[in-house]
């Protein structure tokens, strides 16, 4: 599958991700332009899991104050080393065991993954202790892989009728995953679905409950997540480089449930 997408230059120095960044930017600006959509509109968050301190403090010098981590025990190992950063703000991007919802609790800004009342009600619980409020997004799994995380879409709507119940979460929209695909017609409506979704159940949410957000589309999919909508780009290998790190390690796989056994297991 990687052979497939374009190869991505590692970012060793501030200037590499300036011109790493540039090139993203400008990705951006064009598919915005392909329809008339407004740049301004697409937050771009750098996904920085696998990359060292080091480079990630590069990247910060060169404009980034904003990072996606898809594990919770990574990303807050991070966050304690960088702390002196002050207004580097971590958004978990990653399936939350219900056991580290105190360590999110406790540092990240945002969380983009939340499928289960059961985390719902483990991060409010220790939000509502730790005295902070926290943003996020419902993940909704819109290739229908049975191994993938996130809602199915026809469950959405109920799980949204119970998120007011916790105060502590600001729910802001949508996230996705699109299936894993070189393939526009298999990608494109993955991210439709969630568009759709979005509409569909704008007009039932409960009070206090926002769906402004659709945060879809990665290194390899993000235009195509631009021209369906996608308000919040989550961009790691484009910024910082290829990954070595098979993507099974982060996301369950269907075509190697060896590896999302695995991952389920990790505490
Ligand atoms: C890693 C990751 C991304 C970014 O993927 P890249 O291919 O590095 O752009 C986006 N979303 C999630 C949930 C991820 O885990």
């Amino acid at each position: 599958m990687n052979e497939q997408l374009p190869s991505y230059p590692t970012a060793y120095s501030v200037e590499d991700f300036l011109s790493n960044l540039a090139a993203v930017r400008q990705r951006i600006a064009a598919a915005c332009a392909r329809v008339a959509r407004d740049p301004a509109e697409v937050r771009l968050l750098p996904v920085s899991k696998t990359v060292t301190e080091e480079r990630i403090r590069l990247a910060y010098a060169a404009g980034c104050h904003e990072l996606g981590e898809n594990k919770v025990q990574e990303a807050s190992r991070k966050a304690e080393a960088m702390a002196d950063l002050s207004d580097l703000r971590w958004s978990v991007i990653g399936h939350l065991q219900t056991n580290k919802a105190k360590v999110v609790a406790r540092f990240a800004s945002e969380f983009q993954a939340l499928d289960s009342l059961r985390a719902a009600e483990a991060l409010d619980r220790r939000l509502q202790a730790e005295g902070r409020g926290l943003d996020v997004l419902v993940q909704v799994n819109t290739s229908g892989e049975p191994s993938k995380f996130g809602l199915a879409p026809t469950e959405v709507a109920d799980f949204l009728q119970a998120l007011p119940a916790f105060s502590a979460l600001r729910v802001r929209g949508l996230m996705t995953l699109a299936r894993l695909s070189a393939d526009p017609a298999r990608v494109r409506p993955c991210f439709a679905l969630l568009r759709e979704l979005r509409e569909r159940l704008r007009q039932q949410a409960p009070a206090g409950i926002g769906l402004e957000q659709l945060s879809m589309g990665m290194s390899g999919d993000f235009e195509l997540a631009i021209e369906e909508g996608a308000t919040v780009v989550r961009v790691g290998q484009a910024i910082f480089g290829a990954r070595a790190t098979p993507d099974g390690h982060y996301w369950p796989d269907h075509q190697s449930p060896a590896t999302s056994a695995q991952q389920e297991h990790e505490a």
